[in-house]
């Protein structure tokens, strides 16, 4: 063990302190029962081991900043560092300062609205949801309004296809709607003959994600938005996977009514770890009426993130919107292509950002966990594993149009390396990693039970 890999309570020393401050002329009066009856127990270290604690910290972990991040359906793209720098200036902002003296910030969500509309084909956006999720219930609550102000209630119902992201048959559920599930062809794609017989004067609508969860595109969209109209029903896109169709396609010219972008995701910001987000809900024209008002709340709905998007926007200008989004379906496709010699593809089609392979083609015993977690070793990130559901041995691929070409080679190389070792020795991936700080952790006990706080033992 190093000797940073202490923890920083076991560096304590009484007395020992990282600052100087004078003493105080007068002690602080006691006021009422304030007063804590014991010291805190908090660690007495110097400024450096404060600095080295944190920064060995800040490296145990992975991140988009230490390595190539290829989670499929996460879009962790590298963010600009200049869109920090932009939201640092902003630092002083009050959710309850006078409205005059915000303006700027004004102008900068009516710049978002404009901007999200001309790439997404949609009328209106508002701001305050604060994820993805929670965009797809502020969306699928505009469309049962819609419905409800015609007298139309009895639209209960809500098609979402079986390859859908977990969210949407959840946020379906938390808005009171009775979810029906239509199937995927063995192509990946939406069946669209079972989806006929669904339709029907009870539907609220239907929900698209597209790119679908394994990175294809809906070929049939058009023939899906007259079928599920024609009854009566609205289209909801799942816009979380916005980032390789931004500045090429638009939801707005495919049919679709309502949907949500993932900021967090398709325009850079941070977002390991379950935060921060923004799942802004774009809607065509006959649903701007059912827009909550304001569309900012006073308190700016998650404004750093939204900040982000728009220096983002910015700074790519109109062209290289197109090109980013371009340039991740390439270097999916690339990477697809390059290791399909040696992993499982079950589809074979052309993806857009992402794709899924079914674990290796001559497993010898390893599984996707083994490969993911030998990953590690070699100083990558897991791709998104055992998701979407329906394959056994999932490895979900999403590298992103940030990574370098020598990067994708890298990392195809890593990929074959790992294959031939599961071919000569299993052993060595069964127990990988073995360069992290920790192996392999039982994932449920630290996700359910962790220990977040020292105690004394
Ligand atoms: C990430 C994702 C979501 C959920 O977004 P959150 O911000 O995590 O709530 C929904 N749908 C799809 C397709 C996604 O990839």
């Amino acid at each position: 063990m190093r000797y940073y890999d202490k923890l920083i309570f076991e560096l304590s020393r009484p007395g020992r302190s990282a600052f100087s401050l004078p003493r105080p002329e007068k002690d602080i009066p006691a006021c009422g029962n304030i007063w804590r009856e014991s010291a805190l127990d908090l660690p007495e270290v110097s400024e450096p081991d404060v600095v080295r604690h944190y920064t060995n910290l800040s490296q145990m972990n992975f991140g988009v900043d230490t390595g190539f991040y290829p989670l499929g359906s996460c879009t962790m793209k590298y963010n600009p560092k200049i869109n920090e720098e932009i939201v640092s200036m902003f630092g002083g902002l009050h959710p309850l300062q006078p409205a005059s003296t915000t303006q700027g910030v004004r102008d900068i969500y009516s710049f978002m609205d404009k901007a999200l509309a001309e790439i997404t084909g949609m009328k209106h956006f508002t701001f305050l949801p604060c994820a993805g999720a929670h965009g797809e219930l502020t969306g699928l609550m505009l469309i049962r309004e819609y419905h409800m102000s015609r007298g139309d209630s009895a639209r209960t119902k809500i098609i979402v296809p079986d390859s859908a992201h977990g969210t949407n048959p959840a946020s379906a559920a938390v808005c009171g709607l009775d979810v029906v599930v239509v199937k995927s062809r063995p192509d990946g794609l939406v069946d669209i003959e079972a989806l006929k017989p669904l339709l029907g004067p009870d539907i609220a609508g239907i929900m698209l994600t597209n790119p679908n969860t394994l990175g294809l595109f809906e070929k049939d969209i058009k023939q899906i938005a007259e079928l599920v109209h024609g009854c009566g029903g609205l289209l909801y896109y799942d816009g979380a996977n916005m980032n390789p169709l931004m500045g090429v396609v638009r939801p707005g010219d495919m049919g679709f009514d309502v949907m949500h972008l993932n900021l967090h995701k398709t325009f850079s910001t941070p977002h390991g770890g379950g935060g921060p987000g923004s799942g802004p809900v774009g809607v065509c024209e006959r649903l701007v009426p059912f827009l909550e008002k304001p569309r900012v709340s006073g308190f700016h709905g998650n404004f750093g993130v939204i900040l982000r998007a728009c220096a983002y926007i910015l700074s790519l200008g109109r062209e290289n919107v197109k090109l980013a989004g371009r340039l991740s379906t390439l270097a999916a496709n690339y990477i697809k292509e390059s290791l399909k010699d040696c992993f499982k593809l079950p589809i074979e089609s052309v993806c857009k950002h992402e794709f899924v392979f079914d674990g290796l083609l001559e497993p010898n015993g390893v599984t996707t966990l083994d490969v993911a977690k030998r990953l590690l070793d070699y100083g990558f990130h897991a791709p998104t594993i055992y998701f979407p559901l329906l394959f056994h041995e999932a490895l979900m691929i999403e590298p992103t149009e940030t990574e370098s070409l020598q990067t994708l080679d890298a990392f195809i190389e890593v990929m074959h390396k790992i294959a031939a070792e599961a071919a000569g020795d299993p052993e060595l991936l069964k127990s990988a990693p073995h360069d992290t700080p920790i192996s392999r952790p039982d994932e449920t006990t630290a996700a359910r039970q962790p220990i977040l706080k020292y105690s004394k033992v």
